[in-house]
């Protein structure tokens, strides 16, 4: 056989056995490389966003708990992303979880929100993601109260209501 074929008889072998060993890595790769409709670069995110909307928004972090401006409003309308401006969530899914963040028992749409693994901090949690720009919101835990029994852990950071008209 010619040295070219064996060469790459060769990857092919490193490449499948990587895929045996650490099928988590190349599964969180695909994840991160995930394209989204919204597409700005860091730049551009910098410029449009807040520096603490910024921080939650684009580098995962997490505001302090009840210091968000949304955690206890309870006017009816909904909260879009702060990045982008796509409807995430509805008042009527909001509910007083007393964890010191806005809370929903569900997303406004299906689609609207995606979800992975986040593995950070030596916790496991699930992670909320705007489906539009991939901007991060909060975490998403199994133990809220409602029928859902879901409980979307939200930074008021991320969001922007929008007070529903009364006429409406
Ligand atoms: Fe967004």
């Amino acid at each position: 056989m010619k040295k070219t074929n064996w060469m790459f008889l060769t990857h092919i072998l490193i490449y499948t056995l990587t895929l045996i060993l650490f099928p988590g890595c190349t599964e969180k790769e695909a994840t991160m490389k995930q394209q989204f409709p919204v597409q700005k670069s860091d730049a551009e995110w910098k410029k449009k966003l807040t520096p603490e909307q910024y921080r939650v928004l684009r580098q995962a972090g997490t505001e302090r708990p009840f210091s968000g401006i949304y955690t206890d409003n309870e006017k009816p309308g909904v909260y879009r992303c702060a990045a982008c401006g796509a409807e995430l969530f509805r008042s009527e899914s909001k509910f007083h979880s007393g964890c010191g963040w806005p809370s929903f028992d569900s997303a406004a749409k299906t689609g609207t929100v995606i979800l992975r693994p986040d593995n950070s901090l030596g916790m496991t949690r699930t992670e909320v993601l705007c489906a539009n720009c991939g901007g991060h919101l909060g975490h998403l835990f199994d133990d809220g109260p409602t029928a859902t029994g879901m409980r979307y852990c939200i930074n008021s950071e991320s969001l922007k209501f929008e007070k529903k008209d009364p006429a409406e």
